[in-house]
């Protein structure tokens, strides 16, 4: 797929650094995963890259959105989604936020805690909520535990506590961590989730009608993924086996999946050196570093494919580091990288599958370097 982005970058001498999107490869990933999930409805998580022609892409296939921001909601209406096709699943809200979410329209909001709920009753009254739980994010290369869930036991009061003041309690959501290798990290929280279905059910009368299944699901970077069809069939056997035959409505909330492998960062090497401390491990430095759209190098925990003129030729071992004045702006130093011998200053270089948390982490200016400019094409 990316084959078109090497071919425009051939053809268009960009200045660097800079993010290319293949439109066409965002659809088919959007495709490749209705098409593993038919019985599930698929919420883009649009902070994984809010370009507007890619929210302008998925919102023609149908796609609905996760949002975290008034300015992510703009951005979904001005490109064209109904708002009953948007989430508001930032479990950390401002009053004014969620006010401004439910005069749009928005009817569903997910939530953690108490403090959050009592601020959805008073400014979406009757709104639909979701209770989203913890998990632990075991296997994840980029987790988002313990800032975010409740415990399940909190959930079932939580829940419960969300009828009494006047809103619509309306499912459970969790998320089991970004770029999750481990397949099997989605049984155990369907398994909780089910749980609180049942309890609700049975105490309160509540039947709860969504199960939110996150994201999570990886795009292609260095190590290999399995497949997507292994993803879907198992959390598929999963509400098999915890739901029976009462389904809930499925959702997805994918960032990274849709996104990710369908973007390559191109950028020139502004330097390659060798200290006599280190003579065997070449130092190069990028005109792209952290500061810039790299920002998930940080403990070197997404680790992206590098492509370069050289490829195949005899390699050794490299130091990547992007180009600013602060020594944090190293991309990988432990993570055994290695470069080909023939690689100069002046040469370009390719970052593949970095079309997810790239451009929109890139800071405005520092040390004056311009923010991560994108092309879709
Ligand atoms: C970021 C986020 C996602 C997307 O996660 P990916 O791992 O990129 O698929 C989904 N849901 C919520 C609530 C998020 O914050």
């Amino acid at each position: 797929m990316t084959e078109r982005i090497f071919e425009y970058l051939r053809s268009n001498d960009l200045p660097t650094p800079c993010l290319i999107v293949d439109l066409a490869a965002v659809e088919q990933a959007y495709r490749d995963l209705s098409r593993a999930f038919p019985d599930a409805d698929i919420f883009y998580a649009v902070k994984a890259n809010p370009e507007p022609a890619i929210v302008q892409a998925l919102n023609e296939l149908g796609c609905a959105f996760d949002v975290a921001s008034p300015t992510e909601i703009d951005l979904c209406l001005q490109s064209g989604a109904p708002f009953d096709r948007l989430s508001y699943s930032n479990t950390i809200k401002k009053p004014a936020d969620i006010g401004y979410a439910h005069k749009a329209g928005i009817d569903l909001f997910a939530f953690d805690c108490d403090g959050e709920l009592e601020k959805i009753a008073g400014r979406a009254p009757g709104a639909q909520v979701i209770c989203r739980i913890a998990t632990e994010c075991k296997g994840a290369e980029w987790p988002l535990s313990r800032k975010f869930g409740c415990s399940p036991v909190d959930a079932i009061r939580l829940l419960k506590k969300a009828k009494e003041i006047g809103l619509t309690p309306y499912g459970v959501s969790f998320h089991v961590g970004s770029q999750q290798t481990d397949v099997t990290q989605w049984d155990y929280a369907i398994g909780v989730t089910a749980e609180i279905f049942e309890r609700l059910s049975e105490d309160a009368d509540i039947d709860l009608e969504a199960i939110d299944l996150g994201g999570g699901f990886p795009a292609r970077y260095r190590d290999p993924v399995d497949p997507l069809a292994r993803y879907s069939d198992t959390i598929h056997i999963a509400i098999e086996k915890h739901f029976g035959n009462h389904k809930p409505r499925m959702i997805l909330e994918p960032g990274r999946s849709l996104v990710g492998d369908a973007g390559v960062i191109e950028s020139e090497i502004v330097l390659v050196s060798t200290r006599d401390t280190d003579p065997e491990r070449r130092w190069v430095y990028l005109d792209v570093g952290r500061y810039h759209g790299l920002a998930e190098t940080m403990d070197e925990s997404i680790r992206y494919r590098v492509r370069t003129a050289h490829d195949g030729k005899e390699d050794g071992p490299v130091v990547l580091a992007g180009p600013t004045c602060d020594s944090t702006d190293i991309l990988y130093e432990k993570a055994d990288y290695r470069l080909p011998r023939a690689i100069k200053a002046g040469e370009r270089i390719q970052l593949l599958s970095t079309g997810a948390y790239t451009a929109s982490y890139s800071s405005v200016g520092f040390n004056g370097f311009p923010p991560l400019k994108t092309y879709c094409i």
